[in-house]
């Protein structure tokens, strides 16, 4: 299988530069082709602005939306944004490898998925189960930094990562078609045993990811008006 790691890491020697040594080595070692989009490294540019694309649609005003339905149409975009497209199509598997910064991704991802997740290339017309890149899965795979594994979860502190992560998993991957599976969540302040045991942990979910189950996001056919309105048949 194609696997495409997406790293948003300043430091290569960091926790999140291991993981992704680490995880290029696990899927290399099961036959899978294993590519990197190391955003730092390739100083890939954040901020989406009309320098996105090669040619405008409407030169006088920046409509960001408008602009990126036009170029998905025509393949305008800026070079970067092509390339990182080219490799979106080219995969079958996509690792998102980074720490929780402000409950969030590093800047540097966001502005990835701003100008890479393209209207008209990523969603749009269709979203979610019908969105442009059904067929696809993703996983996030990502550090935190609380300084008790107790400040996250139902009566936690912080609250549950995976209400954290919801944004990303939901709104960003899912919206635009892909199937997600459970994230891998790395404690990075554990004490040393605990960290090599979930190197442990993370090698064993590498070696299975293309038969676990995707998270169960809801079909938009069983919403109406954005609202719920059917369960899953048990
Ligand atoms: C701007 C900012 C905002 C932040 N916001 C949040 C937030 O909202 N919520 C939150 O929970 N955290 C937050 N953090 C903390 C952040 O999530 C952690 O600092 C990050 O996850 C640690 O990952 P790292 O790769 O930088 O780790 P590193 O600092 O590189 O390493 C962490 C630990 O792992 C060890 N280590 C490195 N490599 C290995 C290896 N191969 N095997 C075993 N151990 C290893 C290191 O020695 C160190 O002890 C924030 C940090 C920043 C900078």
């Amino acid at each position: 299988m194609n696997i495409l790691i997406v790293y948003a890491h300043p430091e290569p020697t960091s926790l999140n530069g291991s993981l992704r040594d680490f995880s290029r080595y696990q899927l290399e070692s099961q036959g899978h082709i294993v590519r990197i989009s190391d955003l730092y490294e390739m100083n890939f540019k954040a901020v989406a602005d009309g320098n996105d694309f090669s040619e405008r649609k409407n030169p006088s005003q920046l409509n960001y939306l408008l602009e990126q339905m036009n170029a998905s149409k025509n393949k305008s975009f800026s070079k970067d944004i092509l390339f990182e497209q080219e490799k979106l199509d080219w995969t079958d598997f996509i690792i998102f490898q980074f720490p929780i910064w402000w409950t969030e991704t590093p800047a540097i991802l966001k502005g990835w998925f701003d100008r890479v997740f393209a209207l008209g290339y990523a969603y749009g017309p269709g979203t979610y189960d019908k969105g442009k890149l059904k067929g696809k899965k993703a996983m996030l795979s990502v550090t935190h930094g609380a300084s008790s594994l107790n400040h996250y979860g139902e009566y936690g502190l912080k609250g549950k990562l995976e209400e954290r992560l919801f944004n990303i998993q939901h709104e960003k991957l899912y919206f635009s078609g892909i199937e997600v599976l459970e994230p891998f969540i790395f404690p990075s302040t554990a004490p040393l045993e605990v960290r090599n045991n979930y190197f442990e942990l993370y090698k064993n979910k590498l070696l299975n990811i293309f038969e676990e189950p995707a998270i169960p996001f809801h079909p938009l056919s069983h919403y109406e008006n954005g609202q719920l309105v059917q369960e899953f048949q048990k």
